[in-house]
């Protein structure tokens, strides 16, 4: 087999990978017990150009791609273990793990209801309209990944059954959308990630939108993928990369801005030549590459990470954008790290690196009123406080007002920040309107 032939493993075959016969016993049972409930998958590419397996435990690509012990509570792992172990039966395994997965909040962000558009009196599935100017896209066919992330917001949808068929009416509606809504300026392709998807199916996907794009107002269209880290071999070896990165250039050619949102969370995933030579084949087309990375423990949590990844990246002619905060989600307790020391890490690595670098915005919270960005710790009239402020607001009107925060070392989310200097934020009243006006029967909470 070639190194450039995708082969993914996940927990059916992950006892073939020969690199994990380095692993501890306990180690190794954790696979398949953390397995059963978040979901895992991995591929070649990963484990034989990324993991450093002599020093696996380390191992910040390790930690992002294979299930650890931690990542469960106690109690949760040891009801899998004992459930393995008891040889029950699929449906009951089944049962236990969906009850523990119920209790890792699996739709934070008012994903679930209140993103989703309602066009000609229906619920638009597949899309979600949350900032006037961007309309995210999720193509059915576009629900996976390379590999998984253990730390993923979106784990929800990679667990049981899925309708992987591709639905040519969804890109139609989207189309129509597009036409009646002139503020939309930006179209951002997510998933799972759209570049697991075929150049035949993709262009399925995009060509009714570009059939119609002078009669929108579209001027960016953006791709957000893993694939540049997971599988970069897409760009310059699958049997459909030429197709793919020629329809990049004829999006380019029509005078669309096309920028890849790309997610690196490590500089070793800018390092190999299989992703040099795919990023440079995809800004060959003219399209852009942006990146973004949450900051975690295990993965990232120290300035010189950042540094090195933010100054790789522009010397490879990506243009950095984003740090997040982790999702609260998922195995969230074993990533997280409290606001205070994101904010000092991201501040730390900023103040070492040139303007060139700076475009890179955060530590950012995307929570269900908007993406909250901490813009320092500060002490006013002798209160330590968080500096916050929109970069994105569900309500347009909040973005870039500041606003403040107790500062609280234990809070590593929105929901555990109070007000300071008043009983609520500034957005809270407006928030709550938005909630009774349009969502009634939404059960979600506000402020994720
Ligand atoms: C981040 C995000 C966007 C894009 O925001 P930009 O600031 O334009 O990058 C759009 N929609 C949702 C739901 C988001 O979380
Ligand atoms: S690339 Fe994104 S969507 Fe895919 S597993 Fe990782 S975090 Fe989730």
């Amino acid at each position: 087999m070639t190194k450039q032939k995708y082969k993914s493993y996940t927990l059916r075959n992950y006892k073939t990978i020969k690199q994990l016969s380095v692993l501890s016993d306990a180690d190794f049972n954790a696979i398949q017990v953390v397995g059963n409930v978040l979901p895992f998958k991995t591929n070649n590419y990963v484990i034989e150009e990324l993991i450093n397996w002599n020093d696996y435990q380390n191992d910040p690509i390790y930690h992002l791609t294979f299930p650890q012990k931690e990542m469960l509570k106690e109690e949760h792992y040891n009801q899998v273990e004992k459930a393995l172990k008891d040889n029950i039966s699929d449906d009951e395994l089944s049962k236990i793990c969906n009850n523990i997965r119920i209790e890792l909040n699996p739709h934070p962000a008012g994903q679930k209801c209140l993103n989703v558009p309602i066009f000609n009196n229906e619920l638009m599935h597949g899309v979600q309209h949350k900032y006037r100017e961007t309309v995210l896209f999720f193509p059915s066919s576009g629900q996976t990944c390379h590999a998984y992330c253990t730390f993923c917001f979106r784990w929800p949808q990679f667990v049981g059954e899925k309708n992987m068929k591709f639905a040519s009416n969804e890109s139609r509606e989207l189309a129509k959308y597009l036409q009646k809504h002139h503020e939309v300026t930006d179209l951002l392709f997510t998933g799972g990630d759209p570049m697991t998807i075929s150049y035949k199916v993709f262009k399925k996907y995009i060509d009714p939108i570009l059939k119609v794009i002078d009669k929108t107002n579209i001027q960016t269209i953006r791709i957000g993928t893993k694939s540049l880290s997971f599988w970069p071999y897409r760009y310059t070896h699958a049997p459909d990369s030429k197709e793919m990165l020629s329809l990049f250039k004829m999006i380019v050619d029509k005078g669309i801005n096309l920028a890849f949102m790309a997610h690196f969370s490590h500089p070793v995933e800018l390092s190999t030549d299989a992703v040099k030579d795919s990023i440079k084949a995809i800004l060959s087309t003219g399209a852009q590459i942006r990146t973004q990375s949450p900051i975690f423990k295990h993965i990232n949590d120290n300035p010189d990470i950042w540094v090195e990844m933010w100054r790789k990246q522009v010397n490879l002619n990506c243009i950095p954008y984003y740090m997040f905060m982790a999702r609260d989600t998922g195995a969230k307790d074993y990533f997280e790290i409290p606001i205070y020391r994101a904010h000092d890490i991201f501040r730390e690595a900023y103040s070492r690196v040139s303007g060139i670098c700076r475009t890179v915005r955060g530590p950012s919270m995307s929570c269900t009123p908007g993406k909250v960005m901490v813009s320092g710790i500060a002490e006013i009239n002798g209160e330590k406080v968080f500096a916050l402020r929109f970069i994105q607001g569900r309500n347009p009107d909040w973005v870039a007002t500041p606003f403040f925060a107790k500062y609280d070392e234990q809070a590593s989310w929105m929901s555990d920040l109070k007000p300071a200097f008043s009983d609520k934020f500034f957005f809270e009243e407006d928030m709550e309107e938005i909630f009774h006006q349009k969502y009634s029967d939404c059960e979600e909470d506000k402020f994720e």
